[in-house]
C-alpha cells in the first residue's frame, strides 16, 4: 500500500538510529554488543518487588501530570542533598517518560522558527532532530581534541541575538569527558545578562571517575535560573527500558515545559514512579555508581593490554573510546561494521554524533557489561 501523495520529510537527513542499525548488526552477526548504551546486568531485586508489590496494590491508572508528589518530593531532596539546589516540588520538577521525552519537550516548550540552538558536537542524537522539528536552527561548535574540551571563545563567537538555547552534557556521551568548575564559570560569563536558555544534560550524573565531581548547573545559581536540568532512572538504576527520567526547572521554565508536556504524554509510568520514590527515599545506592562503573572501565581497559588500540580513561559516562589510528585507515563507520562482522564486536562510530562527517578514527564501547562480557569483548579485541 502506498499513500498517494508525496509527502515532504520533516527530518529527510535522518535514518534508523545508529545504536538500532549497530544492534541488529551485532545480533545478525552473534558479536559482542558493546554498541548502544545499556547495561547486560539486572536491576536491584528490591526495586523490581517494589514495582510488582505497587502494580499489585492498584497503582495502575494515570498518575498526575506533573509526576508522583512523593516522587518529585524525595528528588527535590536529593537536590538539596548532593547540590545544595533548592526546587519546589509543586512547581519545579516533573517526572517524564525518559531522557530523551524530558529533552524534545524542554526544546518544544522554548524553540520556535528561526531560534539558534547551540550545541556541542559531537552532540547525543536527540538534541539536533528534536530543535528542527521545532523550526529550530542547531550551531555547532566542536569539542576540542585531545581532551574533548570546551573552547568558550569558540562559543561565544557563535552567540548571536538570534541564540535562545545553548545545550551541554555532563558527563558527556560519547566521549566520556566531564565539564569542570572553571567551565561552569565560564558558561556563567557568556549568559549573564543574556536570555539564553540552558539544557543541561545529566543523565550520567553518578558515572564519573577518579575522585572528579559532578559539576551540575544546579550548583550555580546564575546558570539555574535559566536552567532545564534533565536526568534519566534508566542510568542510574541499570534499567533504560523503562524510559523514566525527570526535568528541573525554575517555575517561569517549568510552567512552559508542563504546557507542552501534557500534551506530548502527559504523563509516566504509575507504579514505577511510586516504587521509585519508595526505594529513593530509603536507600542512596546511587552513591556507589560511580565506583561501580570505574572498576568496570579499569577491568575493561586491563583486557586491553598489548592491543593495538591507543585510549585515554573515560572521566565519566560508561563509554569508553578506542582511537584505531594504528590499526587502519578506513572510516569509523566501515570499520565499525567490518569489526561486529569479522571480529564478533559491535561498537558505535562517533562520526555519526557530528553533523558533517569527520574522519577521527575513534570508536565508542559501552563497558555497562559484565566482566565475563568485558574480558571475552578484550580478547576478541586483542586479536586484532
Ligand atoms: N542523554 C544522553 C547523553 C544519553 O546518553 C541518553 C541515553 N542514551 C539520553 C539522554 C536519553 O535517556 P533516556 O534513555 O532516559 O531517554
Amino acid at each position: 500500500m502506498k499513500y498517494p501523495n508525496t509527502i515532504s520529510s520533516k527530518l529527510p537527513k535522518v535514518g534508523t538510529t545508529i545504536f538500532t542499525v549497530m544492534s541488529a548488526l551485532a545480533d545478525g552477526h552473534k558479536a559482542i554488543n558493546l554498541s548502544q548504551g545499556f547495561p547486560n546486568f539486572n536491576v536491584n531485586e528490591k526495586l523490581i518487588s517494589l514495582i510488582n508489590q505497587k502494580m499489585k496494590e492498584g497503582l495502575n491508572q494515570y498518575a498526575p501530570m506533573q509526576g508522583v508528589l512523593k516522587l518529585r518530593e524525595v528528588l527535590c531532596e536529593k537536590m538539596e542533598k548532593l547540590y545544595g539546589a533548592n526546587y519546589h516540588p509543586d512547581k519545579e520538577i516533573n517526572i517524564t517518560s525518559g531522557g530523551t521525552q524530558a529533552i524534545y519537550s524542554a526544546l518544544t516548550a522554548v524553540v520556535r522558527q528561526g531560534d539558534e540552538v547551540i550545541v556541542m558536537e559531537p552532540a547525543y542524537d536527540c538534541y539536533v532532530p528534536a530543535i528542527e522539528l521545532n523550526g529550530g536552527i542547531p550551531i555547532y561548535v566542536q569539542l576540542k581534541s585531545p581532551n574533548h574540551t570546551i573552547d568558550w571563545n569558540d562559543v561565544k563567537k557563535i552567540i548571536s541575538p538570534r541564540t535562545k538555547v545553548i545545550m551541554i552534557n555532563t558527563p558527556h556521551n560519547p566521549m566520556g569527558s566531564v565539564m569542570t568548575v572553571n567551565d561552569m564559570h565560564e558558561l556563567e560569563k557568556i549568559v549573564t545578562g543574556t536570555n539564553i536558555i540552558l539544557i543541561s544534560d545529566e543523565v550520567y550524573e553518578h558515572i564519573i571517575f577518579d575522585g572528579l565531581k559532578h559539576e551540575s548547573v544546579c550548583k550555580y545559581p546564575r546558570l539555574a535560573e535559566r536552567s532545564f536540568i534533565i536526568f534519566s532512572f534508566g542510568k542510574t538504576y541499570h534499567a533504560t527500558g523503562w524510559k523514566m527520567g525527570y526535568c528541573f526547572a525554575p517555575e517561569n521554565l517549568m510552567t512552559e515545559f508542563r504546557r507542552v508536556h501534557q500534551f506530548i504524554v502527559f504523563t509516566s509510568n504509575t507504579p514505577f514512579q511510586h516504587a521509585l520514590a519508595e526505594y529513593i527515599s530509603d536507600c542512596d545506592d546511587y552513591k556507589e555508581l560511580s565506583e561501580f562503573y570505574q572498576q568496570k572501565r579499569d577491568f575493561f581497559l586491563k583486557q586491553l593490554k598489548g592491543s593495538r588500540f591507543k585510549f585515554t580513561p573515560a572521566s565519566g559516562s560508561y563509554f569508553q573510546l578506542l582511537d584505531y589510528s594504528a590499526i587502519t585507515n578506513e572510516k569509523d563507520t566501515d570499520y565499525a561494521v567490518r569489526m561486529t562482522k569479522e571480529n564478533g564486536v559491535a561498537s558505535i562510530p562517533t562520526s555519526v554524533f557530528y553533523h558533517k562527517p569527520i574522519d577521527n578514527k575513534l570508536l565508542r564501547f559501552c563497558f555497562a557489561k559484565t566482566d565475563e562480557t568485558l574480558s571475552k569483548a578484550g580478547e576478541k579485541l586483542c586479536g586484532i
